[in-house]
């Protein structure tokens, strides 16, 4: 059976590898008899796929022993609210930056919970953007400073994080480790796995240990951060199929090398952007500063254009093209795990669809 190509934003595509992987220890784990899936998720199997999977994310961020890394369920969506409901008290201010879809609905949720300020604003500007961080007009002894680090819907990305005296809080969904950064500038980081990490049902977040003691007594136990910092995300049963795989693409990642990796996605983006500059015919929707190495975003002259692009490639094996539901056009999403034979393959069928419609 052959593999596509999957563009698709999430979930989306894993290193077969690790899928290969999976499915040789899928029905007797390490000798065990039963799958990972069956094993208690306080035997030792488990325990060992669970610290293997917390060693390799502080391996791969650099963390101190200042940052607990938990495994939650309820995706990033249940960290739009349980960020504030944690770390915004009464009577304080959490600054938030703007930078379109999924900055917006983080805002939206934290409003219910506290006061909010937006500290800069571009997320309905077309083309899209994220702020730069000299426009951020914060808050004097905010809670905290939140950003969106990677933009999945419009294909926008900070390029540069933000200086600032509050905790750096930052969902960082679609493009967590696709590249290198000092995690020791953030307070807080969460990212549901389906993008980048693994399949959908974890998500990771990395706090500093002192953040967590913030939240009031009165938060009910499993929305406490404390709760889980205490108990190694073991406080109920966590999610441990998706931590399992997760644990697996980390392997993968560390074998890869980080740095390869994210030369590797800034490659596999260029090339992708120099196909779309290179006529009047596509157009890419982000502005040139912040286009995002995650998520491509581009249009084409009309809808119905870009309806038969979407429906030629997908017989030709380039799968997921079609852009957020939102905001049409179409989106090429090039993970970690994507393959640059993808990228070559997606630029010369552009090229071919280009000479027979343009
Ligand atoms: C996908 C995504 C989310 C939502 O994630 P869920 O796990 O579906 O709740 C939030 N933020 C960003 C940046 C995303 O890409």
């Amino acid at each position: 059976m052959a593999r596509v190509y999957n563009f698709s934003a999430g979930p989306a595509v894993l290193p077969l590898e690790v899928l290969e992987e999976a499915q040789r220890e899928l029905t007797d784990f390490g000798g065990s008899g039963m799958s990972i899936m069956e094993a208690s998720h306080r035997g030792k199997e488990y325990s060992a796929v669970h610290e293997e999977a917390v060693a390799g994310t502080r391996e791969l961020l650099g963390l101190s022993d200042d940052y607990a890394v938990l495994f939650l369920q309820g995706g990033a969506s249940t960290q739009f609210a349980m960020v504030p409901m944690n770390l915004l008290g009464d009577g304080q201010t959490a600054d938030y930056a703007n930078s379109g879809a999924w900055a917006s609905k983080a805002i939206k949720e934290a409003k219910l919970i506290g006061r909010v300020n937006v500290a800069a604003d571009c997320g309905k500007e077309i083309p899209t953007r994220v702020p730069r961080p000299d426009e951020l007009r914060l808050t004097p002894g905010a809670a905290y400073v939140h950003i969106t680090s990677n933009e999945t819907i419009s294909g926008a990305q900070w390029k540069r994080f933000p200086e600032c005296e509050a905790p750096l809080v930052a969902d960082m969904s679609s493009d967590i480790l696709s590249r290198p950064f000092d995690a020791s500038r953030f307070g807080l980081i969460y990212a549901g796995a389906q993008k980048n990490l693994g399949p959908a049902g974890m998500t990771l977040v990395v706090i500093r240990k002192d953040l967590a003691g913030r939240a009031s007594e009165r938060l009910p136990t499993m929305l406490r951060y404390k709760t889980h910092v205490e108990e190694n995300s073991l406080y109920n049963t966590p999610p441990c199929f998706a931590i399992y795989i997760y644990m697996l693409v980390g392997r993968w990642i560390r074998k890869m090398g980080l740095d390869a990796l994210y030369r590797r996605n800034v490659d596999k983006a260029a090339k992708l952007y120099a196909a779309i500059d290179a006529g009047k015919f596509y157009r890419g929707t982000a502005v040139r500063e912040c286009r995002s190495d995650m998520n491509v975003t581009w249009r084409l002259p009309s809808e119905e254009l870009e309806e038969r692009f979407v429906k030629e490639a997908s017989k030709q094996g380039l799968k997921g093209l079609k852009g957020h539901r939102s905001v049409g056009g179409l989106r090429a999403s090039l993970y970690n795990a994507f393959p640059p034979e993808g990228v070559d393959a997606l630029v010369a069928f552009m090229q071919d669809f280009e000479r027979r419609n343009g």
